[in-house]
Formats: structure tokens, sequence, C-alpha cells
């Protein structure tokens, strides 16, 4: 855990969040601003800052963040209607939580690409 990092304490239980998915690895969470009617971060419990600091080690981390993702949209039945996934990465990426977080955005049609 990373001290002052908001993720890390959501993922203690340190701040509360609405919490749709856990396990050992990760958790998922709606997000306090939602861009559509489905909007849940993905993070995994430990503290990785950015994609940048993924090593290959982190690879079946980051497939089961994407896994969690997919089973999130399933339970809201977007399967066949879409969703969209997307980590941003840094300040040209908008990213403004520094511990990797897989957005996860549905229920609506979602313009392409974004700003
Ligand atoms: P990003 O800009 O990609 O770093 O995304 C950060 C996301 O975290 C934004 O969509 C925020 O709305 C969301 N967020 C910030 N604080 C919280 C919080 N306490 N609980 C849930 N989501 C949050
Ligand atoms: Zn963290």
């Amino acid at each position: 855990m990373s001290k002052d990092c908001l993720f890390c304490k959501i993922a203690a239980g340190e701040i509360p969040a609405k919490i749709v998915r856990e396990d050992d690895f990760a958790l998922a969470f709606e997000d306090v601003n939602p861009q559509a009617p489905l909007h849940v971060l993905v993070i995994p419990r430990r503290h990785i800052a950015t994609l940048n600091e993924l090593t290959d080690d982190d690879e079946a981390l980051v497939g089961h963040l994407v896994s969690m993702a997919r089973d999130v949209a399933h339970d809201r039945g977007l399967d066949g209607s879409g969703y969209r996934t997307v980590f941003n990465c840094n300040a040209d990426g908008g990213q403004t939580v520094f511990h990797i977080h897989l957005h996860l955005i549905g229920g609506r049609s979602l313009a392409w690409p974004p700003g």
C-alpha cells in the first residue's frame, strides 16, 4: 500500500466505495463521477502508479483486471450492446489518480475518437 494513495485506501476499506466485485487481487467499484450509466473502475489491490510501472510479471494481473471488467459488464447485461475499457496514463492520457485503474464505461452509445 502506498501512503496517501486514494485507491490504496479504497482497497484497504479505509475510504468507502460502492464495490461491485472483488477478490484477492483486484476490486471493481463505482466511479464517484460517472460518465455513463455504467462507470466502474477496476484496480489491482497492489499499488502500481501508472502503466509505465508495469513489468512482465504483471501480465497475469492486468489480464485479471480485464476479466473482472468483462464480468461486471456481463452482470449488467452489456455484453451485446457493448462497452468501453480504457487505462489513462499520465497527463496527456488524462490520468488524475496515480494507481492504475481500468475504466469500464457503458450503458449508452459512446463517441469515438475521444477528445
Ligand atoms: P483518471 O482520470 O483516469 O485517473 O480517473 C480517475 C477516476 O477516479 C475519475 O473517473 C474519478 O471520477 C474517479 N474517482 C476519484 N475519486 C474517487 C472515489 N473516491 N471513488 C470512486 N471514484 C473516484
Ligand atoms: Zn495505490
